[in-house]
C-alpha cells in the first residue's frame, strides 16, 4: 500500500498554507469588524432564499479567502452598530478565537481524557455560575450544553425524574404565556400533549400574573395532577420581562414543586451590580439555564444548565454506556454522562477565556450598558407622539410601534416599516405579536450601538411611517 498523501490531502493538511490563510483571514475579519463599528455597509444584504440558493449552487471558489469574504458579505452582521434585532451575541474577540481553538483541536469531550482541560475548565465555569446565582456551599452543580432549547429540555427531564415513578395522574408543566416556544418543544419531546403545558396569563408588563399562577397550581393540585415544574421567565423573549422569581420560588416551595428558571437571555443580569435585582430569587430555583451566547459575549453555542442539588445534575439522562464509562458513579469529569451530546464543542473555554482576559467585570459592564441603552430608547419612544411604547423595559429588549393615521391598520403599517428597514439594510430590527397586535422589537446586542444609532432608528421609523401614511392617503 502506498501511504503517500494524495494532492488533495496534501493541500488539506498543508500547515504552511493554514498559517498564511489564517493570517489573512484574521485581517479580513478585523476589516469587517472595523466596518461594523463604523456603521459602514449594510447590516444585512437581504436576498430571498431562492436567489441565495442559486448563488451558492453555481458557486465556484477562486480562493478560500474569496469564499470567506463571500460568506461574510452574505451573512447578517451581529457586530454592526445598527444590528438591533435578535438576541444572539456579537462575540467578544478572545471567546471567538477560543471557538477556533475548540474547532481545530476538536476534542470530543465525551470522556475525560478526550478533553481534559476543557472538562476541568467546565467545572470551574459552572462553579462560578453557581456562585453568581447565589447557590450556597453545598448547593449547585451542572454542565454546559448546546443551546437554551436543549438546556430547557435537559432540566425538565431532570424535573420529571424527581417525580415518584409510581405516580398516577397527568404530568403538567406550568409556565407564563410569554414563555419561549422551546418549553412546548421540550414537552413534545418528552411525549407530553400540548394540553399538558398550562400557559398562565401575564400582566400588562408581560410578567406572569401571580394570582393566576396560584390559581393554576391550586387547580392542578385539586385534580391530582403531577406538576412536573413551574417555569419562571428571566427574562421573556418578546419583551424581556422578568417574572417575580421570589414569589414563584415561595409558591413552589410551599407546594413542593420543581422550580425551573429559563434565564437563557436574562440570567446574565446576575453579573450586573446595577441590574442583579432583576433576578432576585433565582437561587430558589431547582434548575436554571443561562445562554452565554446571548448576553455573555461568547459565540454559539454555550449554555449552562445549573441544578440546586448537585445529584440532580446526573438525573436527566442517566443511562448505561459501558463502552464509555467503567462505573455508574457520579463522576464530575465524565460530562457526557449528564449531557444530551456525546461529542461536544469545548464550549467552556469560550466563557473561561472571556473571564480570564477581562474579568467578571466585563459581563457586568456589558449587561449594564445594554440595559441602560434600552431605558434610553424607551424614554425616547415614550416622548414621541407618533410612537407607542409597549412596556417598560426590564432588559435590553424593547417593543414599540408606529401610530399610523390609518388606525385600523396598525399591524400592516408596522410590518411594512420593518420590511422596508430590513430591505434597505440600514438597520436590522424584528417584530413580535403582543396581545394579538404587531409591534416592532429591538434587542440591543452590539457593543458598538450608541444613543445616536437609537435616535436615528426612531427618526427612520417615523419617517417610513409618514411615507406609508401618505402612500395610503393618495
Ligand atoms: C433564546 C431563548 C431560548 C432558546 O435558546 P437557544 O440557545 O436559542 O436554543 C430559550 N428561552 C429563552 C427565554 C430565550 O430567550
Amino acid at each position: 500500500m502506498d501511504d503517500a498523501f494524495s494532492p488533495s490531502l496534501e493541500a488539506a493538511f498543508d500547515i504552511d498554507r493554514f498559517r498564511s490563510i489564517g493570517h489573512e483571514l484574521i485581517d479580513v475579519l478585523a476589516d469587517h469588524l472595523r466596518k461594523c463599528k463604523e456603521g459602514a455597509d449594510k447590516v444585512i444584504d437581504y436576498r430571498d432564499p431562492e436567489e441565495e440558493y442559486n448563488f451558492w449552487s453555481s458557486y465556484e471558489m477562486s480562493s478560500p479567502q474569496a469564499l470567506f469574504s463571500d460568506i461574510i458579505s452574505r451573512t447578517i452582521h451581529t457586530h454592526h452598530r445598527r444590528y438591533i434585532g435578535h438576541q444572539v451575541a456579537a462575540p467578544a474577540y478572545i471567546p471567538a478565537l477560543s471557538g477556533l481553538v475548540s474547532e481545530l483541536l476538536n476534542a470530543g469531550m465525551g470522556i475525560y481524557e478526550m478533553g481534559a482541560a476543557a472538562t476541568a475548565i467546565e467545572r470551574v465555569v459552572i462553579e462560578e455560575f453557581c456562585r453568581k446565582i447565589g447557590y450556597t456551599n453545598d448547593e449547585g452543580d451542572g454542565f454546559l450544553t448546546s443551546g437554551g432549547t436543549l438546556a430547557n429540555l435537559t432540566a425538565l427531564l431532570a424535573a420529571r425524574a424527581y417525580l415518584p415513578s409510581d405516580r398516577a395522574g397527568t404530568d403538567i408543566i406550568i409556565v407564563s404565556d410569554q414563555a419561549h416556544f422551546c418549553i412546548d418543544r421540550a414537552a413534545k419531546a418528552m411525549g407530553m400533549k400540548s394540553t399538558q403545558v398550562i400557559k398562565v396569563q401575564s400582566d400588562e408588563q408581560y410578567r406572569v400574573d401571580l394570582s393566576a399562577l396560584r390559581a393554576a397550581i391550586g387547580l392542578c393540585v385539586n385534580k391530582g395532577d403531577n406538576i412536573l415544574a413551574v417555569v419562571g421567565c428571566a427574562c421573556s423573549t418578546s419583551t424581556g420581562s422578568y417574572d417575580d422569581l421570589v414569589r414563584i420560588g415561595e409558591l413552589c416551595n410551599l407546594h413542593n414543586i420543581w422550580f425551573h428558571v429559563d434565564g437563557a437571555h436574562g440570567g446574565a443580569a446576575a453579573w450586573s451590580s446595577k441590574y442583579m435585582e432583576r433576578v432576585r430569587g433565582i437561587h430558589l430555583a431547582d434548575s436554571i439555564i443561562i445562554d452565554a451566547h446571548k448576553m455573555m459575549m461568547t459565540p454559539a453555542l454555550a449554555t449552562a444548565v445549573l441544578f440546586k442539588r448537585p445529584s440532580d445534575s446526573y438525573k436527566a439522562l442517566a443511562i448505561k454506556a459501558e463502552y464509555l464509562w467503567e462505573q455508574s458513579a457520579a463522576e464530575w469529569y465524565m460530562l457526557a454522562k449528564r449531557t444530551y451530546e456525546t461529542t461536544k464543542l469545548m464550549m467552556s473555554i469560550k466563557i473561561f477565556s472571556l473571564i480570564q482576559s477581562h474579568g467578571h467585570q466585563v459581563i457586568d459592564d456589558y449587561v449594564t450598558r445594554q440595559y441602560d441603552l434600552a431605558h434610553y430608547f424607551a424614554a425616547q419612544v415614550d416622548s414621541s407622539p407618533q410612537l407607542e411604547l409597549a412596556h417598560i423595559p426590564m432588559a435590553n429588549i424593547v417593543c414599540f410601534r408606529y401610530l399610523s393615521r390609518q388606525v385600523d391598520d396598525l399591524d400592516r403599517c408596522n410590518m411594512k416599516i420593518r420590511s422596508r428597514l430590513v430591505e434597505r439594510g440600514g438597520f436590522y430590527i424584528v417584530q413580535t405579536v403582543l396581545s394579538e397586535e404587531v409591534y416592532l422589537r429591538i434587542t440591543i446586542m452590539s457593543p458598538y450601538t450608541e444613543k445616536k444609532d437609537l435616535d436615528q432608528l426612531i427618526s427612520e421609523v417615523i419617517h417610513l411611517g409618514h411615507e406609508l401614511d401618505s402612500d395610503d392617503a393618495r
